[in-house]
């Protein structure tokens, strides 16, 4: 059985997470899309919304599976019975922090592979942060992410706003 890890923050998932999502389904036997736990980094939507808004995003994909995991990727990936992590790549911005990162992790573990899916072209500039500020704006988000997402990030946004 073919297994993938696709680890991340996604907060929230975008439409560009989703594409890599959907085209790392049609390939492996099971995806888990893992959000990965950092104490450290301050996320704005909590660990269990982020994984209700991707559990909502990818109820029509029955080999994808959402979970969460604290500690090392390549710990992640043995946990899941992975052998391949994917990884999105939009501009070559992101090309230098990935080649670290694939080139730690093959160090730490030499039996886990890192494969890049590069970007559809239509979401080479998205990013959740890019929506986020969009959104905290008032701006349209509604090509960028699932409708459930938007809803979210409207429902989130007023609510901090009431308390500013
Ligand atoms: P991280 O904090 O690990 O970068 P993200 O949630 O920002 O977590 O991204 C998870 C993965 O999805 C990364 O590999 C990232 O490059 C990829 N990704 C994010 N946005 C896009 C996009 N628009 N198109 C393709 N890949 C993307």
């Amino acid at each position: 059985m073919r297994i993938a890890i696709y680890p991340g923050s996604f907060d929230p998932i975008t439409n560009g997470h989703l594409d890599i999502l959907e085209r790392t389904a049609a390939i492996f036997d099971k995806v888990y899309v893992v959000l990965l736990e950092n104490p450290q980094k301050k996320t704005f939507f909590s660990l269990d919304e982020r994984m209700d808004l991707i559990r909502t995003s990818v109820a029509g994909l029955s080999n994808v599976e959402v979970a969460s995991f604290e500690g090392l990727v390549v710990n992640c990936a043995k946990h899941f019975g992975a052998q391949v992590l994917i990884r999105g790549l939009r501009a070559v911005t992101d090309f230098e922090y990935e080649l670290q990162m694939a080139a730690i992790n093959k160090t730490l573990d030499n039996e886990v592979e890192t494969f890049f899916l590069m970007t559809n072209a239509e979401f080479s500039f998205l990013s959740s942060s890019l929506v986020k500020e969009v959104a905290y704006f008032g701006g349209e988000v509604k090509k960028l992410v699932p409708a459930h997402v938007k809803a979210a990030l409207t429902a989130k946004m007023s609510e901090r706003r009431a308390t500013e």
